[in-house]
């Protein structure tokens, strides 16, 4: 538990580091969701906004048409008939409200209407001569002469015979059935008609919404669509509240991504140069023998004094070490600074120094001489290294053998952590061992009644059978070292005793140890 309290509060500091922005930078990074999220909806409505414009203009486009095509129906029956048949085109228009009504012309008069049947009034009393040179729409915004109200005309005329028909659409009508989807909130505020530069209605006056402008395809016609505002914004929020978060989560996962793939490059890099500052020391931990209660060995933990997270425990960068191709070097180091540390150490003859040792260390191709110079050096002084291999990483038939070879130079193996691993017991018959050391899990169980405190004994027992030489790690309690003691279990290692050291402490430490 407090490995871990401690992991992540080492992780805090180093995030705290590597993301060392200034207020600024921080407002900048919390901002960009929110204003990105503000740009992509703002857009994302606004095509919205356009689509429902262009549907609303298409809608009434199309409804304009069916009249449009139904006037040309009438006049094309009204121009059959002939001039003194007034009367049928009366009949005819009764029971169409849409239209005001029919008038038919002559190279010379309005000779028909129907409104109010034959009549006689020159061309140009309704509408300027040159509008009915030819077929044609118009829009006749205001009240032009007798028209009496806004209106779409459309004229069709008979080249040869020079009559022609004026069809009158009701304009108020069109205004007034201009097609809005009932929808809440409703998304247009004005619809304009515009054909050759006059509107229906004639005056309008746009507010402060968006005008969209939608254009028949013939082209004739163009629909003007002042857009309402409520429409726009509900949507935006609709969007922005959908987008916020997913944003926010989205770069908050990149982000603590890019974090951990760059603290984790940088560390290395850290680890690099650490190795070159000789950043990294080594405390170490008494072993103790039961047989008269004496340090026979100590085990090598390193320490890293980062100059700006400060010490470091090993949990957090050997694993970095041993993912970036550094823990090599970094062993090779930690080999070198304990044969100065111990350069002038006076111990006992057989005295062992523990080292920790990734199974990749065993794929080196220099690996005997490394272990042969370790072996010698240590040997002027009467000390013995000791390799300290963890069960749970993966330990092939290659590195068995390797470590066989090791075993053959003089160098002493020992197993670490044991039972934490799966492949403990096939592994114990296959590569001899010298140490066992009985991970802390099990020594944590004595004096509880549980199912592993069953197992610590079963390891103990098995290990005796096997020949092994058993440390226990991890001993806080005497209650636990009496129990250890008492199953001839061969060394005890733990806080009891000692904590791991620095060089200074231990050399006192031994002195006492001594003389006691
Ligand atoms: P480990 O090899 O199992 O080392 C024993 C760990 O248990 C050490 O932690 C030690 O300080 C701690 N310990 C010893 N006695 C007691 C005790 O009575 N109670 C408690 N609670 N803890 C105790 P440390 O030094 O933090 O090392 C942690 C791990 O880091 C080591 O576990 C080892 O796997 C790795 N490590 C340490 N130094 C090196 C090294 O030089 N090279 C490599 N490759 N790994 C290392
Ligand atoms: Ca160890
Ligand atoms: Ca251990």
């Amino acid at each position: 538990m407090l490995t871990r309290l401690n992991f992540i509060q080492k992780s805090m500091r180093q995030l705290l580091t590597t993301f060392s922005l200034t207020f600024k930078q921080w407002g900048l990074l919390l901002s960009l969701p929110i204003l990105l999220s503000l740009g992509i909806s703002y857009a994302i409505t606004g095509y919205v906004v356009h689509d429902k414009a262009r549907e609303v203009g298409n809608f009434n486009l199309e409804r304009l048409d069916e009249l449009l095509l139904q006037s040309d129906s009438i006049s094309e029956f009204a121009m059959t008939l002939k001039e003194g048949d007034c009367g049928k085109l009366r009949e005819y228009m009764r029971f169409r409200p849409y239209y005001r009504g029919v008038l038919l012309f002559n190279d010379k008069t309005f000779y028909c209407s129907s409104m109010t049947g034959n009549i006689e009034l020159p061309l140009n009393s309704l509408l300027p001569e040159y509008q009915l040179k030819d077929s044609a729409r118009y829009i006749v915004p205001e009240t032009p002469a007798r028209l009496g109200v806004p209106a779409i005309i459309v004229i069709s005329k008979d080249a040869q015979t020079h009559r022609g028909a004026i069809v009158v659409l009701e304009g108020q009508y069109l205004i007034d059935s201009f097609i809005q989807p009932e929808v809440s909130p409703r998304p247009v505020d004005t619809v304009v008609l515009g054909l050759h530069g006059a509107t229906l209605p004639s005056e309008t006056h746009f507010g402060e919404g968006e005008v969209v402008s939608v254009l028949a395809d013939d082209k004739e016609f163009l629909i003007l669509l002042e857009m309402s505002n409520a429409f726009f914004w509900h949507f935006f929020w609709i969007y922005f509240g959908i987008l916020l978060p997913i944003l926010f989560i989205f770069l908050l996962l990149s982000g603590l991504l890019l974090w951990r793939k760059k603290s984790r490059h940088s560390l290395a890099d850290d680890i690099r140069s650490g190795i070159e500052n000789e950043e990294f020391f080594l405390v170490y931990q008494p072993v103790i023998s039961t047989g008269d209660g004496k340090a026979k060995g100590v085990e090598a933990l390193v320490r890293w004094q980062h100059p700006q997270m400060g010490l470091v425990r090993p949990d957090l960068f050997i694993p970095i070490a041993e993912d970036s191709q550094l823990i090599v070097p970094l062993t090779n180091y930690i080999f070198e600074r304990a044969l100065v540390d111990f350069a002038d150490m006076e111990v006992e003859a057989g005295f062992r120094i523990g080292f920790n040792v990734a199974p990749e260390h065993f794929i080196q191709s220099d690996i005997e001489a490394k272990f042969i110079h370790l072996r010698d050096s240590l040997a002027r002084i009467g000390v013995k290294p000791l390799v300290e291999i963890t069960e749970r990483q993966l330990l092939t038939t290659d590195i068995c053998q390797r470590i066989e070879g090791l075993r053959q130079l003089g160098v002493l193996v020992a197993i670490d952590d044991f039972g934490t691993g799966q492949t403990t017991l096939s592994l114990l018959q296959t590569m001899p061992l010298d140490y066992l050391k009985i991970d802390k899990c099990f020594i944590d169980t004595i004096g509880h009644e549980s199912v592993t405190s069953h197992v610590l004994d079963t390891i103990i027992e098995l290990s005796h059978k096997m020949n092994y030489v058993v440390v226990a790690e991890g001993v806080e309690t005497q209650e636990q070292a009496d129990y250890l003691t008492h199953r001839q279990v061969h060394f005890l290692q733990g806080y009891l005793f000692a904590k791991p050291m620095k060089l200074e402490d231990l050399k006192l430490w031994l002195v006492k140890d001594r003389l006691n």
